[in-house]
Order: C-alpha cells, then sequence, then structure tokens
C-alpha cells in the first residue's frame, strides 16, 4: 500500500506546489487522481518515484511510505526495484529504438525474469508483439502509449503510475487505455491512474481523489465521485448558468451562494 501523508513539495527552494496533500492506494485497487492543468499531479507522481531531484524539486514536509516503509527521497530505481514503475506523460519511449528494445530497457531491475515477463506483457498487447520488430517512433499515437505501458511493465510493479495516459488519444483508442489498465488491475497490479479525463478515470477507479494548487479538495468511491453533480459540473463542462468556472472550488463556492440568493 502507498500512503502519501500530508505532504509539501518546493521547486527551486521557493516555489511550493504540494501544500499538504495525502492519498492512498490500497493494494489491488485502481486510484484515480484528478484535477486540473497545474494542480501538482505530476509533481505528486514526481515525489513518489525519486524524480524531484531531476526538477529541482524537494519534500518539505510529510511522508510517503510504500508497504509501511519510508520511500521520500529514494533514487528512482531502487523505487521501481521496491515494485513502483512510472509510465510519464507523454509517452516517453525510445523513437529510435524498436519495440522489442524499448521493452528490454523496461526490464533493466528484473533481467532475471525478462522473457517471462516478456511473455506476459505481449499476452497483453497483441497489436505489440506483431510490431515487435518496428522502430517505436513509427507506431501510431495509441501503440507509443500502449508500448510505454508495456515497458513499465516489463519490471513486473506491484504499482503502476500512470500519468495521463488518455491524453491526446482518440476516443475509441482511450477506451482501448481504459480496457488495459482494467486488464494490468485483473492481474493484481494496483494503479494510481493520474487524469484530466475524469470520466474515463472513475468508470474504473475504486476510489478518487480531486485535487486543486496542491491539496485533495475531494475524494471518494469512483462511482459517487461520477454521479456526484459538482464534479459533473466542473469535469464535464456542465455548467448550470452557461459560464467558465476556473477551479472546481469555484463551482461548489458559486452553488453554495446561489443558494443562499433563491
Ligand atoms: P499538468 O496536467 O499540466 O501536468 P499537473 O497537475 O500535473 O498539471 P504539475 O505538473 O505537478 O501539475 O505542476 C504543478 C505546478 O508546479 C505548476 O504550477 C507548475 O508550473 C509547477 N512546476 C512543475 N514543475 C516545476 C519545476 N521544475 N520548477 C518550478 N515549478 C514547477
Amino acid at each position: 500500500m502507498l500512503e502519501i501523508a500530508n505532504v509539501e513539495v518546493v521547486y527551486n527552494e521557493v516555489i511550493l506546489v504540494l501544500r499538504g496533500l495525502s492519498i492512498e492506494v490500497p493494494d489491488g485497487q485502481i486510484v484515480a487522481l484528478l484535477g486540473s492543468n497545474g494542480a501538482g499531479k505530476t509533481t505528486t507522481a514526481r515525489a513518489v518515484t525519486g524524480l524531484l531531484d531531476v526538477h529541482e524539486g524537494k519534500i518539505t514536509k510529510g511522508s510517503i511510505t510504500w508497504n509501511g516503509e519510508d520511500i521520500a527521497g529514494s533514487n528512482p530505481s531502487a523505487i521501481v526495484r521496491g515494485g513502483i514503475s512510472q509510465v510519464m506523460e507523454g509517452r516517453r519511449i525510445f523513437a529510435e529504438l524498436t519495440v522489442d528494445e524499448n521493452l528490454g530497457t523496461g526490464a533493466f531491475t528484473n533481467r532475471s525474469k525478462e522473457s517471462e515477463n516478456y511473455t506476459r506483457v505481449m499476452d497483453l498487447f497483441p497489436r505489440l508483439q506483431e510490431r515487435r520488430n518496428q522502430t517505436a517512433g513509427l507506431l501510431s499515437g495509441g501503440e507509443q502509449q500502449m508500448l510505454a505501458i508495456a515497458r513499465a511493465l516489463m519490471a513486473e510493479p506491484e504499482l503502476l503510475i500512470l500519468d495521463e495516459p488518455s491524453l491526446g488519444l482518440a476516443p475509441k483508442l482511450v477506451e482501448q487505455v481504459r480496457d488495459t489498465i482494467v486488464g494490468i488491475n485483473e492481474q493484481g497490479t494496483s494503479v494510481l491512474l493520474i487524469e484530466q479525463n475524469a470520466v474515463m478515470a472513475l468508470s474504473i477507479a475504486n476510489y478518487g481523489y480531486i485535487m486543486e494548487t496542491g491539496k485533495v479538495v475531494m475524494d471518494g468511491d469512483g462511482q459517487k465521485l461520477l454521479a456526484d453533480d459538482d464534479v459533473k459540473e466542473f469535469y464535464l463542462g456542465l455548467h448550470s448558468d452557461g459560464g467558465e468556472k476556473k477551479s472546481f472550488k469555484e463551482v461548489k463556492h458559486y452553488k453554495r451562494r446561489k443558494r443562499w440568493a433563491s
């Protein structure tokens, strides 16, 4: 189980981005982390996977524990070895390498089980199997996203963190990505699903958190959040007054004011 408790993250020693964030990912579950641009979702992923350093970021408060062990500030490969893999935003594959070679790079922490994991991963992604010798840069956007996920699975993670896997994909491919995540979870891997596509994420999540300016503003069961009027209004753009709301908090505040006025 992953537990993030009251975490603060500061970039360049001055920019406070996470402001007391607390979320949990229990074993075997899919947990959605939602929020608009700049809410701090990617920063949360970096804090867990040890990638803050590269971005001049630091955890200045709080704790991150994985199966009871403090992992805040551990180095990225130790975290992968410990069972957490991440697919970064923007399908970071090696464009000039083949599909197989890309998968090989994902196995660096687990060479002894490379061929076993390769077979398992290819079963999940038959399309990649067909293209195993193709240069990855020539794959379609959807296939590249699948490859990025497949590569992370080569480390046989207990927890997979996906940062906006549906970004820029056509609706049909978003469905494929969603089904893939469900399949991965059914095989026993927990998933922290970072998304702006709230409907997709909540449709498969056991639990969801909505974050804004570095902290959680609402959380609950996936299905409950999906049915919540405020969530629908903000994330599906169904504003009752037809106007744009800048933040989720503002939607809630506006509705409260409306109730007072009537
Ligand atoms: P997006 O969906 O746009 O990626 P996000 O919710 O993932 O948004 P983050 O990428 O975590 O948000 O960014 C949160 C805030 O931190 C933003 O205001 C961003 O400008 C700032 N930020 C991110 N990386 C750095 C950095 N290396 N140095 C300074 N500020 C940063």
